[in-house]
């Protein structure tokens, strides 16, 4: 256990709500098990801007980012990694001497969840959803599966976004006719409390060989148990959870991440309170 003192180093999460974030349980396990002198802490903001500024003064070392600022900082950092760029969103600060440098590692973590799982180039791939996380996913299988079809709620998003990515869309009442080999969810729908619902009807998933929810409370969405009970392959959302995790410890500190031990940690905050 490394005692707080005067040369502790800070990091922390921006975003609002925080009050079930899990990065601090998981970020703090992994620096005590690397022995490194830092703390981690959840910062509910309503002013990002200002978090950057605070950032530069204190100094925060790194910080992640989550709803609903990744897009927003953006144009606030002093240089951001083109695929961060190009997907329009960053969730991860590293500051190196006071310049704030911008990351995305949510799009890496899902293709890494996802290879871990399936090999990819014969896929087709159908994402729910046409949000950030959306996006980050679409960025990273675009030229890894033979087609990336996204869906939305809101059909205009996923035309942006099918355009921007450059490429498919279809409204949700059709996305059965993709007979996708492989279906993200990338919506909150399925997340507790709302255990009961799921963002497509089987009928998408008939053809499915793995499903992947990014949601992880619960585990077992309503969606990944229809598609286990299909026979698919399941992925839940804490793969892509704990590898962006680990993705942003090895940019703040250069080393390898625990990732095993950042999964104990978030398997043990998983049983906390909700
Ligand atoms: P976002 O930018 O707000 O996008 C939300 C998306 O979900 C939009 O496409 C929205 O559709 C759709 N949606 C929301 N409520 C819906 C409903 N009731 N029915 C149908 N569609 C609905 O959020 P985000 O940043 O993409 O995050 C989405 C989810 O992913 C969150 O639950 C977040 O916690 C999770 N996430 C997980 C990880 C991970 O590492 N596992 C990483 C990032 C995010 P409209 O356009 O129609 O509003």
């Amino acid at each position: 256990m490394v005692e707080i003192n005067v040369r502790t180093a800070l990091y922390g999460i921006i975003g609002n709500p925080l009050g079930h974030t899990l990065s601090p349980a998981v970020h703090n396990a992994a620096f005590r098990f690397s022995g490194i002198d830092a703390v981690y802490l959840a910062f509910e903001t309503s002013d990002p801007v200002a978090c950057l500024k605070a950032a530069r003064a204190l100094p925060i070392n790194g910080m992640s980012v989550t709803i609903p600022f990744k897009s927003r900082i953006l144009d606030h950092l002093d240089y951001v990694e083109p695929a961060a760029r190009e997907i329009g969103a960053v969730n991860t600060v590293v500051n190196r001497d006071g310049i704030l440098h911008g990351w995305n590692t949510d799009a890496p973590a899902a293709l890494e969840a996802l290879e871990a799982c399936s090999e990819l180039s014969h896929l087709r791939c159908l994402i729910i959803g046409a949000g950030g996380a959306a996006k980050a996913v679409a960025f990273a299988l675009k030229d890894r599966c033979r087609e990336v079809t996204v869906s939305n709620r809101t059909e205009q998003s996923a035309r942006t976004l099918a355009g921007s990515v450059g490429c498919g869309w279809t409204p949700l009442s059709d996305a059965h006719r993709q007979k996708a080999d492989l279906v993200i969810n990338t919506t909150p729908v399925g997340m507790h409390p709302d255990t009961g619902k799921s963002p497509v009807t089987e009928q998408v998933l008939e053809n499915a060989t793995a499903v992947m929810d990014i949601i992880y409370r619960p585990r077992k969405t309503l969606l990944l148990e229809t598609a286990a009970r299909l026979g698919c392959t399941t992925i839940g959302g804490e793969e892509m959870f704990l590898r962006q995790a680990a993705r942003q410890y090895s940019l703040w500190t250069g080393k390898t991440a625990p990732l095993e031990r950042m999964r104990a940690a978030f398997e043990e905050a998983m049983k906390g309170p909700r």
